[in-house]
């Protein structure tokens, strides 16, 4: 096994030594999951060349501003966001041929009618989507979305006749959904992946916030969004401070859309820094260690950049676990920037900027998180922390994982001040829906984790108090 890791991370990084996976093995558990053989070929699928090619078309529509053209006229001429998501179909409907149909293909379209914030005019607001149904019964409603948004702009949010080229924002996250689609489509899941592109985002999330409202209504079980919104992973030529082995992935600590009366108790017990999509954020760093090695997720304690957003806070609103993924260092002259150069310095979002192989690390990070999620058995819902008689040790209890995917459960903790589940700090519990662990609750903090045959993991999840 160690061969064959030290045989990806040379594959990934196009390296021929292999330094950085035997030293990354140094740190882990020795109860570290074999590699899935479906995973470790779906990452080993992802190209840079494909991506590079998803940038330059998307860039070839010249603006892909919500406001821009979307008459059959335009749309024959390739030109505006008609046309682009038009391709952006015409692209999943290629990838579900070659699965045998497996993809269902569709466009979630409304309307939005002034005054609408950034919207002069009534505009027809488009997301393209591809879904990967899930092949059993008992855990295809769990669903798991990778989002980017297809639309762009330039320096004026109402310019659609300059360019507007969109390469890392967000030629780049759109490159990735489609990437993920095109590898995963090959496989099969008990749980359903959504590939998703968004458009409205850059007028104010509403793609997004149209689907995830919707998702809401109808009681969709959406258990996670990896949206990935700059991850061009951006060369400025002369730039040293951009970390081409780091993307950021940013998580809501206290949950947005937490009532007041959650916001006491998570207070009262300590928990700012265990959200659902803290977990989701931290899942995704261990399955890149064991998957992208030498590829590393940063996470960042916030929802997102300072005081800015995306897509992913739309869900967040909704209650639904969301991260974002963004380079290390963005480069504010090639974003949102017409092109031209003024005084020596050259703007704009331009696929030269783009490191088209850092894109692929990321959708390698994305396809891995994706299929993992997919294969493990759905969490354990209803998890407690029994809390009815002061005592030291303590008792967990947790309804169990639906279908027969789970076959033991896995009990976490870690000292309330570390930032992450230390591989070490797990304890095997066997198929059942309660454990005492000889810890005091007063000190660590738990969770609790459903395991596969095969030993694939759902997200931790962090008790309530039960008294
Ligand atoms: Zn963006």
């Amino acid at each position: 096994m160690a061969q064959l890791r030290g045989w990806v991370a040379a594959w990934v990084l196009g390296m021929m030594a292999v330094p950085v996976a035997v030293a990354q093995q140094g740190g882990r558990s020795p109860k570290t999951p074999e590699l899935d053989p479906q995973i470790v070929a779906a990452v080993k699928e992802v190209s840079a060349a494909r991506v590079k090619a998803t940038i330059e078309k998307l860039v070839s529509f010249y603006n892909r501003s919500t406001l821009s053209a979307a008459d059959a006229a335009s749309i024959a001429k390739g030109r505006g966001i008609g046309a682009a998501r038009e391709w952006i179909r015409s692209e999943f409907e290629r990838y579900s041929k070659d699965c045998g149909g497996c993809l269902k293909v569709e466009m979630q379209s409304f309307t939005v009618n002034p005054p609408a914030r950034r919207i002069p005019h009534s505009s027809e607001i488009v997301n393209v989507i591809a879904t990967l149904e899930g092949t059993d019964p008992a855990n295809a409603g769990r669903i798991y979305i990778v989002s980017g948004h297809y639309d762009s702009r330039n320096s004026d949010n109402d310019n659609v006749t300059d360019p507007a080229p969109g390469a890392n924002d967000d030629g780049s996250g759109t490159a990735v959904s489609l990437e993920c689609a095109r590898v995963l489509s090959k496989h099969k899941f008990p749980a359903t992946v959504v590939f998703m592109a968004v458009a409205g985002e850059e007028q104010g999330l509403y793609g997004s916030s149209h689907y995830a409202e919707a998702a809401k209504m109808a009681k969709v079980d959406i258990e996670a969004v990896l949206n990935n919104d700059i991850v061009g992973g951006n060369r400025t030529p002369g730039d040293k401070l951009q970390q081409p082995q780091w993307v950021r992935v940013f998580s809501e600590g206290v949950p947005v859309a937490a009532t007041p009366e959650q916001i006491k108790l998570i207070r009262a017990t300590g928990m700012e820094d265990d959200s659902p999509s803290r977990q989701l954020a931290r899942y995704i760093r261990e399955v890149a260690q064991q998957y992208v090695p030498g590829f590393e997720p940063k996470l960042v304690a916030r929802p997102d950049r300072y005081l800015r957003g995306g897509d992913h806070l739309s869900f967040n609103e909704q209650r639904f676990s969301a991260v974002r993924l963004t380079e290390y260092r963005e480069d504010y002259n090639h974003q949102h920037q017409t092109p031209r150069i003024e005084k020596g310095v050259e703007y704009g979002d331009l696929p030269k900027f783009v490191d088209f192989a850092y894109v692929a690390n990321v959708a390698r990070v994305n396809a891995a998180t994706l299929a993992a999620l997919a294969l493990a058995p759905a969490p354990p819902a209803n998890v407690r922390l029994v809390t009815k008689n002061l005592e030291n040790d303590s008792t967990l209890t947790w309804s169990a994982s639906p279908g027969s995917l789970a076959t033991k459960y896995e009990v976490l903790w870690r000292p309330t001040t570390d930032s992450d589940w230390p591989p070490q700090n797990v304890e095997a519990v066997g198929n059942v829906t309660q454990a005492t662990l000889k810890r005091s609750k007063d000190n660590v903090v738990f969770a609790v984790r459903a395991v596969g045959a095969k030993g694939h993991r759902s997200v931790a999840v962090v008790p309530l108090p039960e008294r």
